[in-house]
């Protein structure tokens, strides 16, 4: 209905004779067709700002297995800002490699999205796991992400992109989302999809570029390409046909992570199936000596760089602006850099830039005040209330 109702007021509009609630021609104009429920964006309603660094690596997530000592390492790190997205695909991995070995006990060596997926499926698979790992959600570095399903942001630069690469991205997306199928509909939303406006000024401006210009190496994109099939249609929205007055709004159907639930259901799920957790640090790989485990799954994300001298991995910082919840708004946005993502356990408010460079080589955690206004105040802005 919506479709059909837009796709005819985007005619009038296009026609230059659709100004909402007007009588133009003896006509009576429709009112707005989407009526998107007012965000109560104000920096006084900002409950927190957090900053992390997403642990991208040029090559990919590395996921080779090695031997340190007697023990066999399963690597399955560097998600850059895919690691939520990607994480059931690359545990599947990391898991089957680390079945192979032939264990029946494995230790999972930290507890974000990777290691708590990894656990979850190497228990699947009939280990007896126990994870290993400095610090728990929420005060983990996955817990400070956006929570969208965004299984290729900076997962990779373009060039390293090979077919082989491709192929291996496709197979974890794709296992990725059909996992994700199963934890729809659940009590306190994990996992949701939401509706999502990208907003311009301009007809032709609706999506994010890399600047034509910029010598730098590009980033991968890989969904239109290798999984076109998962992404829902998009739809355009003239000016006249919303709520969000002389905007040009592109719609498109987004899959959401409400992390604080979801990362409870995780642990909640790994405890109750006889996993175990255990808080430990490790200073150099010569430490997993300690451990009584033989095999090991490494999910210790942008802690790899320490721990394993791991150079490869470049810190990509990001700050969040997160709000109290407003629960009658369940559509994101994203405006002029900044994105906004209706997330039920507090709303978020990030400025992510004008490339994926945004905040590249930059490991600095400290929060930036201005920069979560700035982010606020740019949505608040479509409201016609800054
Ligand atoms: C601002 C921002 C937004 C993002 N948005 C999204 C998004 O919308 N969707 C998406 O898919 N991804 C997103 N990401 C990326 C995603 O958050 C990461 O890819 C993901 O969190 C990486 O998870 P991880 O499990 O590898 O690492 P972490 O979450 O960092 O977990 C590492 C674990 O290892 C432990 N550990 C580390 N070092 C040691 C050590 N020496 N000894 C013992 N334990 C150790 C830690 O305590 C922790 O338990 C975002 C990232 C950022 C920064």
């Amino acid at each position: 209905m919506l479709a059909g109702a837009g796709a005819a007021l985007l005619t009038a509009a296009v026609d230059g004779c659709s100004i909402a609630g007007l009588r133009t021609g003896g006509r009576a104009v429709p009112a707005p067709t989407l009526n998107l429920a007012p965000l109560r964006a104000s920096t006084d309603r900002i409950t927190q700002i957090t900053v992390c660094t997403r642990p991208f690596r040029a090559q990919g997530p590395r996921l080779d297995v090695e031997q340190i000592g007697q023990k066999i390492i399963v690597h399955n790190y560097g998600h850059g800002g895919s690691g939520w997205s990607l994480s059931w695909g690359s545990s599947d991995i990391a898991v089957r490699k680390a079945m192979t070995a032939g264990a029946q006990e494995i230790a999972v060596i930290g507890c974000g999205a990777l290691g708590l997926t990894s656990g979850i499926l190497a228990q699947r698979a009939g280990a007896r796991v126990t994870i290993y790992a400095k610090d728990l959600p929420p005060n983990v570095r996955s817990s400070l992400a956006s929570g969208l399903w965004t299984p290729d942001s900076r997962i990779c630069l373009e060039e390293s992109a090979t077919p082989e690469f491709k192929q291996l991205w496709a197979g974890m997306a794709r296992k990725s989302f059909q996992t994700y199928q199963s934890l729809l509909g659940l009590p306190g939303n994990p996992v949701e999809f939401i509706d999502n406006y990208y907003v311009s000024d301009e007809p032709d401006s609706m999506r994010r570029r890399e600047t034509p210009s910029d010598p730098r190496p590009k980033f991968a994109s890989l969904q239109r390409e290798l999984i076109a099939d998962l992404i829902p249609g998009s739809e355009d929205f003239a000016p006249g046909s919303h709520s969000l007055g002389r905007h040009y709004l592109q719609h498109h159907t987004l899959m959401m992570f409400n992390i604080s639930a979801y990362a409870r259901l995780l642990m909640a799920d790994f405890v109750s199936t006889g996993g175990r957790i255990e808080i430990a640090e490790f200073h150099t790989p010569a430490d997993f000596a300690k451990l009584r485990e033989k095999v090991l799954i490494n999910a210790t994300g942008y802690g790899s760089r320490a721990l394993f001298g791991d150079e490869s991995i470049v810190p990509v910082r990001g700050q969040l602006a997160r709000m109290i919840p407003q629960p009658d708004v369940n559509y994101g946005l994203y405006y002029q850099g900044v994105s906004f993502v209706p997330r039920r356990d507090g709303m978020v408010f990030q400025v992510v830039g004008d490339s994926d460079y945004y905040g590249y080589g930059d490991d600095t955690t400290v929060p930036d005040r201005a920069e979560a206004e700035h982010a606020v105040n740019t949505i608040a802005g479509l409201y016609g209330a800054a």
